[in-house]
């Protein structure tokens, strides 16, 4: 439409004004200046014709002038309709829109950007959109960022934000550059949206690819990967690793009488009592039907693995207890070891496997590894640990006393103390069998207290019969010799038993004394202080040092049986021990020779001054009562 209805109206009266005007003054000129009748009728036609023409002329103008605002104004307006159709949807959108200046200083945001990073508009205006920054991203990433934007004028990608909140989360953003019509950068316009959502489903759905959904436990697939990480560290690291599957006896038979639904809760169950029984460093899967899987870093012994087996077996027994049900039931398991058995985790798995297969047929509720000596010797020492506990309680420990001669009169002058087990169906274990297995399982500090206990009432026993013994001889486990209780212990036997401490001699190895030497030599001095003697035993063996050995303070070195077994012929043997006799006297030290067998042997040390011997050519270990006090075999010819 040209005009407006008011327009319009106010024109049609204008126009009649105007015409009534123009009649009544022309009219009024003509009559003033014509007389002549005609003329005066000719011009008063000739004034209407003129208004007419004069009239359309200047509606012709207008109509021309407003048809060219009209068009003038057309694109003004479209641009003004484009404008709100833009800000409406710019406030509708679910993504959040922030605009900031040339300079980076915001100047426009949505509400969708109020809605995710709440913040109001007022909080914001003027600011740094690095206000937002959660601070999980380098400079190095906001620098290419920016770098991005300047040579392609656009960037998109996933960017980590913080919400007013504290709280940071993941956004997908979309940055653009606008320019003005001279091509100066005017604005940047961010648009983004929150991805919290995806990346939680995300997650789930890799949670779910990689876990049990009864249990929660690791999958075989993560199960798998994480074996396979785990033994690649422990090759660079040079350390063992073991598998244990784990399968559960006759779990058919409970599925098929107590329905699936009490099977899958004792799998839950079974699944929390083997969490709970493992810290850092092993990872526990299932991996399928009543099959679970344990990998255990940094477990390079058979016998670790073979502990561990046991442990998770006993957990096994212990009634399983739900729905007013009482359960129990048992499990089987098979043991694999890296690098001893395979090297890849799907070996190992499958080593493993045959192993749980073996440990089947040879009547469940057991365990086996994957060599079949292994798993014989391993069981033996599982079962050694736990029986050795009760065999101190049932006192199935024996002490057994070995003579020590006096190698120039041939006398029996003392003994030394040395345990035995006597076990119910094993007989009569040695201390090699156990004293290792004490040492790790820490019962060697009971079992050298009972030991050093008894000795010495039996030497008070022996001194008060009149006997011409000169010392006991007591053997200290290395594992003690570390430990400052050791002086506090000693300390006890002596005063509970009343024995003269000049009449006990404690014997250390050399390697527990050269392991810590500072240690040593404050342990030793203390020890002394009591007023007790010192031995190294099975000298020789380690690799002392001359000058530490000379500053400690020990009054015997005990020559080790290693070299009196090669003695008079091996020339080696025969000049070792030479300079260990030799190197003894030169610092002051009484030389004690063991394992003497032969007759030749104690003749050899004779002649090289060595002071006194023991073996079993002068008498075994044997119990008290069976000592023969009187025997001096003759060494001389
Ligand atoms: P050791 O202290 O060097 O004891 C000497 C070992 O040599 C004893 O072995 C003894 O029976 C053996 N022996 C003695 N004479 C001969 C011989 O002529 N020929 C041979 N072949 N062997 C001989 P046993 O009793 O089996 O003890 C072994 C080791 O166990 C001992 O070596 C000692 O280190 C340790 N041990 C023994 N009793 C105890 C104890 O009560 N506490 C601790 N911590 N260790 C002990
Ligand atoms: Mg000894
Ligand atoms: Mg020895």
């Amino acid at each position: 439409m040209l005009f407006s209805y008011r327009g319009a109206l106010r024109a049609g009266l204008v126009y009649l004004l105007a015409s009534s005007f123009w009649i009544g003054l022309t009219h009024r000129i003509l009559i003033e200046f014509l007389d002549n009748p005609t003329d005066l009728h000719r011009w008063l036609q000739m004034r209407v014709y003129l208004w007419v023409a004069l009239s359309a002329l200047l509606i012709s103008l207008i109509c021309a002038r407003s048809a060219q605002a009209h068009q003038q104004q057309q694109p003004l307006k479209e641009n003004r309709e484009r404008l709100r159709q833009a800000a409406a949807v710019f406030d509708c959108t679910r993504e959040g829109v922030l605009v900031t200046d040339a300079k980076g200083l915001i100047v426009h945001v949505n509400r969708a950007f109020m809605e995710i990073t709440g913040y109001q508009r007022e909080d914001v205006m003027g600011q740094q959109p690095s206000l937002f920054k959660s601070g999980r991203h380098s400079s190095n990433f906001y620098q290419q960022m920016f770098q991005t934007l300047e040579h392609t004028g656009e960037w998109s990608g996933e960017i980590w934000n913080r919400r007013k909140s504290g709280e940071i989360y993941p956004q997908w953003q979309t940055i653009r550059v606008i320019h003005d019509d001279l091509g100066h950068l005017s604005h940047y316009v961010a648009v983004f949206s929150d991805i919290s959502a995806i990346k939680d489903s995300e997650h789930e759905l890799a949670h779910l690819a990689h876990h049990d959904p009864l249990t929660d436990l690791p999958n075989r697939l993560l199960f798998t990967d994480r074996a396979e990480q785990a033994l690649a560290s422990a090759q660079l690291h040079k350390r063992g690793c073991a598998l244990l599957l784990l399968d559960l006896d006759h779990f058919k038979i409970i599925n098929d009488s107590l329905g699936h639904n009490i099977g899958d809760q004792l799998l839950k169950l079974v699944g929390e009592r083997l969490s709970a029984l493992f810290g850092p460093g092993v990872t526990l899967a299932r991996l399928g039907g009543d099959e679970f899987a344990v990998l255990a870093e940094n477990c390079s012994q058979v016998v670790q693995a073979a502990a561990l087996a046991q442990r998770m077996l006993d957990e096994m027994k212990q009634p399983f207890i739900f729905d007013g049900h009482q359960l129990f039931i048992s499990a089987s398991i098979g043991i694999s070891l890296f690098p001893n058995d395979a090297l890849s985790a799907e070996q190992l798995l499958r080593n493993a496997d045959s192993a749980l297969f073996k440990a089947k047929s040879v009547g469940r509720e057991g365990y086996a590894l994957y060599t079949e000596e292994l798993t014989a010797h391993a069981q033996n020492r599982v079962e050694i640990a736990s029986e050795l506990r009760r065999a101190l309680e049932r006192q199935e420990l024996r002490v057994y006393y070995q003579p020590v001669h006096d190698l120039h009169t041939s006398r029996l002058i003392g003994v030394e103390a040395l345990v035995r087990w006597q076990h119910p169906e094993r007989g009569l274990v040695p201390p090699g069998d156990f004293i290792p297995i004490a040492e790790r399982t820490g019962l060697i500090a009971d079992i050298d207290g009972w030991v050093m206990d008894q000795a010495c009432r039996q030497m008070c026993q022996w001194l008060a019969d009149g006997l011409p013994l000169s010392f006991i001889a007591i053997n200290v486990s290395s594992r003690l010799f570390a430990r400052r209780e050791l002086y506090d212990q000693v300390a006890q036997v002596l005063h509970d038993t009343g024995l003269d401490p000049a009449f006990l001699e404690l014997e250390v190895t050399e390697s527990a004394v050269m392991d810590d030497p500072e240690v040593a030599l404050e342990q030793l001095h203390r020890l002394r202080e009591l007023g007790l003697r010192l031995a190294i035993d099975d000298f020789g063996t380690g690799y002392s040092s001359l000058l530490r050995l000379k500053r400690l303070p020990v009054q015997k070195l005990k020559i080790d049986q290693g070299f009196v077994a090669g003695l008079p012929w091996d020339e080696d043997d025969a000049a070792i021990v030479r300079v260990v006799i030799a190197l003894a006297k030169s610092m002051g030290m009484q030389v004690h020779a063991e394992g003497i067998e032969q007759v030749e042997q104690a003749r050899f040390l004779l002649e090289q001054n060595c002071d006194m011997g023991q073996g079993y050519w002068f008498g075994r270990p044997m119990p008290a009562l069976e000592i023969d006090w009187d025997r001096a075999p003759a060494i001389q010819a």
